[in-house]
């Protein structure tokens, strides 16, 4: 059991990973190498898609995603209001606006149910929808997308969470047999650490092909694609024929993320195991805290482990609680503040009430749970929180 400081999540860094970083300090390439493609290879056979594109962070990749599929100024995409502001930030990069769907109050994920409901409030105007998969649990992909289609909507993934969670056909999540495209993050709080990075997942090879160009300027430098005659003799000439940005991910970060990627498996493992552990210990303090909510037939690699606590139930605050752990050196945070509870688009869209993530809101509280943490830590927590009860 360590006895040190316990954050909510922590990257895991061994020898191998900083060799490999100083490797490519000392190659040819600092960005847009051997490495990229190197990743870009390993990821796409590691979650069973055709195409993967490495870009800057996970925010640049939905960015790119809902630029692809044409999502612009008129349009609204359709986000959960439980999940990090970057996806619906995205889509105002787009110029489109946003449109908070309820959730699960148990699970936080977006629903049929929920999905329905914002269609209603989006008046024709959806054109994609973005299901994020909290903590790791993979949504209800087919239902979800059978819905956006019946509207002729896109459905992107927001798998920030979820390398390494397996949905109810056992498949990999980015995979994408229900989605256009699904986007993964490599921020160090994540599964696999990039410092900063991102992947767009797709079977799509005309989206695959768009957020290859727009990652980089929307240039081309493929001779047979330009437009104009002086392709065919000048030899500096590349193009820009779209407007993209640069979101580029440099062969360093690629670097860290290929070693990291190889110990998929074990992390993986490590985080199943942790929170099965977690699971059995918090028992003893039902029905005031429950385990994180799940879904039948899907297997999360849980990025969080976040519990539902009744805090009224137990007549203290979750501030209370949050700097009571933290005095015994837990670390604990909370996923998330809703989307629509920000002032920016509080300010956009007016007071808005959404039961399910108000209730999911009231109730979570995330739990340190990352691969380094030894097999006893989960009751070190465990009964520091219930000393923290009262229990
Ligand atoms: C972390 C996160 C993002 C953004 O990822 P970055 O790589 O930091 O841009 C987007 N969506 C969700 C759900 C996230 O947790």
């Amino acid at each position: 059991m360590s006895d040190g400081f316990l954050p909510y999540g922590r990257q895991w860094i061994d020898d191998d990973d900083i060799a490999a970083v100083t490797a490519c300090l000392t190659s040819d390439f600092l960005t847009t190498g051997p490495r990229v493609d190197a990743f870009e290879a390993a990821f796409a056979q590691a979650v069973s898609a055709p195409h993967a594109l490495s870009c800057h962070s996970a925010t640049a990749g939905l960015h790119l995603a809902y630029d692809a599929l044409g999502l612009g100024p008129g349009d609204c995409a359709i986000v959960p209001a439980l999940t990090f502001v970057a996806t619906a930030n995205a889509a105002r990069y787009c110029g489109a606006d946003v449109v908070i769907a309820d959730v699960d109050p148990e699970t936080g994920l977006m629903s049929p149910e929920t999905l329905a409901e914002a269609l209603q409030r989006s008046q024709g105007r959806a054109r994609l929808i973005a299901p994020v998969h909290l903590a790791g649990v993979a949504c209800d992909m087919p239902a979800l997308s059978a819905l956006a289609h019946d509207h002729g909507l896109s459905v992107v993934e927001d798998a920030s969470h979820a390398v390494g969670s397996l949905d109810e056909t056992g498949a990999p999540v980015g995979a994408c047999p229900y989605s256009d495209a699904a986007v993964f993050s490599f921020h160090p709080v994540k599964t696999l650490a990039c410092g900063e990075g991102g992947m767009v997942t797709t079977q799509n090879p005309e989206i695959a092909d768009r957020v290859a160009h727009a990652r980089s300027h929307g240039v081309v430098r493929e001779p047979d694609r330009f437009e104009r005659a002086e392709g065919a003799t000048e030899p500096w000439w590349y193009e820009m024929q779209a407007l993209g940005w640069n979101y580029r991910m440099p062969d360093i970060n690629a670097a860290l993320g290929l070693s990291q990627l190889n110990k998929l498996s074990r992390f993986a493992q490590r985080r199943r195991l942790l929170a099965s552990v977690y699971d059995a210990a918090l028992s003893e303090l039902a029905p005031l805290v429950q385990s994180p909510a799940g879904r039948a037939g899907v297997d999360p690699c849980r990025h969080l482990y976040n519990v539902r606590i009744d805090f009224c139930a137990a007549g203290q605050s979750r501030a209370d609680v949050m700097t009571a752990l933290k005095d015994q050196g837990i670390g604990t945070q909370v996923h998330y503040i809703p989307v629509h509870h920000h002032p920016y688009y509080k300010a956009l869209y007016g007071e808005q009430t959404l039961p399910g993530a108000e209730r999911h809101y009231a109730r979570t509280l995330s739990l340190p749970l990352y691969p380094a943490m030894s097999d006893d830590d989960p009751a070190r927590v465990v009964s520091a929180l219930k000393a923290v009860l009262g229990l």
